[in-house]
């Protein structure tokens, strides 16, 4: 299963990417974890995204692109991948579509986590008290939820016009949004709906 999860910070992309990963057996791969390892070692790369991270702007697309068709190269993306946090932006978007048309393995799906703005401050503010994330002060978040207005919303005509895009109500327990990302992928029309393993969130709650 090949997924892209798009949604503002706080949406539940990084949580619901971990059960997603799991349930399909494929690579979780989260940019922004990625680039918070590489800050903490030291590593040029860390160098180079420190201060973006910090600002909340997003890393220059040929740094972040070169980096994630990198990392999708490798073995354990074979089986599929849960790209969590890109593309973030519509020259990220195209430099993917680019690479799996050439490799032959399209996206099964784009979902968009859908939620609003003050249920994010909410969930934000929570998780900077717990994480201690150098990211989520007051300002930063909002900055970040601008950066995402202006330059992520953007994919979800993107993913649109390509018919990719699956959107999800990412209100709600845990558990219950990932029964309905599960429902909803089972739900897609086409060839690869058919290859979904059974869903084990949905087990015994006789989905419609
Ligand atoms: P969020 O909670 O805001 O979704 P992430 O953990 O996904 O945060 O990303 C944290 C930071 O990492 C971003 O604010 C940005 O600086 C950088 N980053 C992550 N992914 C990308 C990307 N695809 N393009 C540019 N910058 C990125």
């Amino acid at each position: 299963m090949r997924l892209v999860l798009l949604g503002p910070p706080g949406a539940g992309k990084g949580t619901q990417a971990v059960r997603l990963a799991e349930h399909f057996d494929s690579a979780d791969v989260a940019t922004g974890d990625i680039f918070r390892e590489q800050v903490a070692s030291g590593t040029p790369l860390g160098r180079i995204a420190k201060a973006y991270l910090d600002s909340g702007d997003l890393v220059p697309d040929q740094v972040v692109i070169a980096m994630v068709m990198e990392r999708i190269s490798e073995p354990d993306c074979a089986n599929g991948f849960v790209l969590d946090g890109f593309p973030r932006t519509v020259a990220q978007a195209e430099a993917l579509d680019r690479r799996l048309d050439a490799a032959g393995t399209p996206l099964d799906a784009a979902l968009f986590f859908e939620i609003e703005e003050r249920e994010l401050f909410r969930r934000l503010a929570g998780r900077s008290a717990a994480l201690h994330r150098s990211d989520d002060t007051e300002q930063t978040i909002r900055h970040r939820l601008e950066v995402f207005a202006q330059k992520t919303r953007p994919l979800v005509n993107y993913y649109e016009r390509g018919g990719a895009l699956v959107r999800i109500d990412a209100v709600g327990d845990v558990e219950e949004v990932t029964r309905r990302i599960l429902e909803q992928l089972g739900q897609m029309a086409g060839p690869r709906a058919a290859q979904l393993p059974p869903s084990r969130a949905t087990e015994g709650q006789g989905s419609t």
